[in-house]
């Protein structure tokens, strides 16, 4: 088994240069090759074409997964319905439709896209909308080895992180938008690498986000091997993020960028 994951977006709401919104895709390959998964976390907008550029094509899609409804977290849904709506991917067989999960709201979230978009971006029995009961709970599939689980935390409603157990037992976690809070602890618990947000640069603390002693707090708290700060405000350009951390984290940390890629 070969997992790679790919920070799409290490970005936020606000469009620089830099980093594009947030966002990352999982690649497991299994011997199997009808086992493989892509899966796509947070849907922001321009994620479909960032997938191509960093070498995942839409057509290979099979998991689609959502943090919160924010639309910074959320903006590509419509692109990349209409995308897969084009004939040219109607003609890629797949034997499961493309699963979209997230919390409570997620019905509503594409039911209103639908009446908006209509048949445009309706995909029949390609896809397949799954609306967890709770922020949290455990995401099923066919190899009982690979799990992930939502863990919610403190963002927006309903908001959660993403916990993945990898058939070799390494674990990867990704943390949405999140304050500091019990969620996030428990579901970084021995990560092996964990993404989390670090919105707001020490001393610059908003509601809802994390700053960099904080999330040297959360990593350290939750024994995590290796940390990636991302979703990363402008304010946080040209502003040490690393030494605030480490006062609390002693383990790896690195500052995201787009592009960047682990193999687990
Ligand atoms: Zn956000
Ligand atoms: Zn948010």
């Amino acid at each position: 088994m070969k997992a790679r994951i790919t920070l799409l977006g290490s970005g936020t709401a606000v469009p620089t240069l830099k980093r594009n919104s947030p966002g990352l895709v999982v690649k497991v390959e299994f011997g199997d090759l009808s086992q493989n998964v892509q899966i796509l976390i947070d849907p922001s907008a321009g994620s479909s074409q960032r997938l191509v550029r960093q070498g995942y094509p839409v057509e290979d899609l099979t998991h689609v997964l959502i943090t919160h409804f924010h639309p910074d977290h959320t903006g590509d849904l419509v692109p990349l319905f209409f995308a897969l709506k084009n004939p040219r991917f109607e003609k890629v067989g797949r034997s499961a439709p493309l699963q979209i999960h997230g919390p409570p709201g997620l019905n509503q979230l594409i039911k209103g896209l639908r009446g908006v978009y209509g048949h445009w971006i309706d995909l029949g029995d390609r896809v397949a909308i799954i609306e967890r009961q709770a922020p949290g709970g455990e995401l099923y599939f066919s190899n009982p080895l690979f799990k992930i689980t939502a863990v919610q935390v403190e963002h927006s409603e309903n908001s959660c992180a993403y916990r993945f157990q990898f058939p070799s037992g390494k674990i990867f976690v990704y943390s949405g938008d999140t304050d500091y809070c019990q969620g996030i602890i428990d579901a970084s618990q021995n990560a092996d690498l964990l993404f989390l947000e670090c919105a707001f640069p020490e001393g610059e603390k908003k509601s809802g986000h994390l700053t960099p002693s904080e999330a040297g707090k959360v990593a350290n708290t939750a024994n995590v091997s290796k940390l990636v700060l991302t979703h990363l405000y402008p304010e946080c350009e040209g502003k040490d993020l690393i030494s605030p951390c480490r006062e609390h984290y002693s383990g790896s940390v690195i500052v995201g960028e787009d592009g960047l890629s682990f193999d687990l």
